[in-house]
């Protein structure tokens, strides 16, 4: 049985992941809220579900696919989502900015691939792995994500499925009505534990 939204939602803020608040992003703007899948994840039995959850999206067309994950947010979820699927799990990561697959992992000419993601908000991570994959001779094939922080779907190259859709409220420091109402910046990640929603 798949999970509905009420329920997603209610996992990711029985483990404190969806937080309400004013926080600095990553890309400088500042948001009422803030979505921390990795609290979801440290939850085994919620992540194990998140990943059977993910393999019940995946279309006869990416069958057999092998699972590739950028590090570290993929990771676990790529993980859990290629052991549902009974497929290859692997990661590529950053060196020096630039995303590779390392560690001896390998992939066959035309071995068929799904980028699988814990959050996509721009895009930009699982496009460098879509073409990290087409550099390798491989093929990509689609791309999964838990959450899609975007109301409208970015430009993967490769179709997406994903669980649930928190499109962020993201202003500048000028436009900010939190700040306007003085309420203190956090930065998540911080020491500071902001308030769950
Ligand atoms: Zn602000």
């Amino acid at each position: 049985m798949s999970l509905s939204d009420a329920e997603l939602k209610g996992l990711f803020t029985k483990t404190g992941a969806l937080l309400t608040g004013h926080f600095l992003l990553s890309s400088g703007l500042h948001s009422d809220q803030y979505f921390q899948c990795a609290l979801v994840l440290s939850d085994t039995a919620a992540a194990e579900r998140l990943g059977r959850e993910l393999a019940a999206r995946v279309p006869p067309e990416w069958k057999g696919a092998t699972i590739v994950a950028p590090a570290l947010g993929g990771v676990v979820i790529g993980h859990e989502t290629a052991r549902a699927l009974g497929a290859r799990s692997l990661f590529t990561e950053r060196k020096d900015g630039c995303m590779e697959l390392r560690r001896g992992f390998t992939l066959s000419p035309g071995e068929r691939c799904v980028v699988v993601e814990d959050v996509i908000t721009t895009g930009k991570s699982t496009r460098e792995v879509v073409s990290v994959l087409k550099g390798l001779g491989a093929e990509p094939v689609g791309a999964l994500s838990i959450v899609l922080r975007a109301a409208d779907e970015p430009d993967l190259g490769v179709p997406l499925k994903s669980l649930a859709r928190l499109p962020a409220a993201a202003w500048t420091t000028l436009e900010c009505v939190l700040c306007r109402d003085g309420l203190p910046l956090v930065k998540p990640g911080s020491r500071e534990k902001p308030k769950a929603a």
